[in-house]
């Protein structure tokens, strides 16, 4: 697998928190797919819920399904990054399961909404990297929801008023893509993922590498 970090190797990073954000048909599981695939230093976050398994979902990949007495202990013990109630169900970000791969140098993608990336930004601020896709235009937006050819008319509208929603939290993110082309987009979120890794505050073991390398001058 091609490795971005080629002769940057010895040196130590701080993996990242990578969120993509957007509409529903904006393509952003498309471009999570092909991220996650073309890149073996990043991963899904696993939540944890309440919600029960869905036939083929497997447990400690798809979610970790608990209870609910275990996910109310887990808000108490204060072991969530970040949690929320959607439809009667309880899901939330285990902070452990980020923070060990944080420290291994990996990096973690979360596929939330504004209100779970705002809760994430306020407990980890410098870890995270927020990127918002936008369609290129209303029309395209409607065209891909109605090109699914799952949903009826009342589903679209529904989606495109959720939409109109989601993307007025557009300045919260660090970067946003506008998402015409798939290719073009795909490139645009791997240079975004690969220039932040290169931040000088994610590499912990830089200073000592110019350390040595001043004493060796
Ligand atoms: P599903 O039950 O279909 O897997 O997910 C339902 C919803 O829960 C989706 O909108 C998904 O984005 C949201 N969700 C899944 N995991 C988390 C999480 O850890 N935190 C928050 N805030 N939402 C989540």
């Amino acid at each position: 697998m091609n490795n971005p970090d080629h002769n940057q190797q010895t040196i130590e990073r701080r993996g990242l928190m990578f969120v993509i954000s957007s509409p529903s048909g904006a393509g952003k599981t498309s471009l999570a797919k092909r991220l996650l695939q073309g890149d073996d230093q990043i991963s899904m976050s696993i939540s944890m819920t309440t919600r029960p398994a869905r036939p083929g979902e497997i447990e400690g990949q798809d979610y970790f399904f608990v209870d609910h007495l275990s996910f109310e202990a887990a808000i108490e013990a204060g072991d969530l990054l970040e949690w929320a109630e959607v439809f009667g169900n309880f899901y939330g970000t285990p902070k452990r399961h980020v923070e060990e791969q944080l420290k291994q140098g990996r990096d973690i993608m979360f596929d939330i909404d504004w209100q779970g990336t705002q809760a994430l930004h306020e407990q980890v601020g410098h870890d995270l990297v927020r990127v918002f896709i936008l369609p290129p235009s209303v029309a395209a937006l409607e065209e891909r929801l109605r090109g699914r050819g799952q949903d009826d008319d009342a589903v679209v509208k529904k989606r495109m008023s959720d939409a109109a929603n989601q993307i007025s939290h557009w300045a919260e993110y660090d970067y946003v893509i506008i998402n015409d082309d798939l290719d073009v987009s795909y490139q645009e979120l791997k240079n975004i993922l690969f220039a932040e890794r290169l931040k000088r505050e994610r590499r912990i073991g830089l200073s000592s590498f110019v350390r040595t390398m001043i004493k060796e001058m």
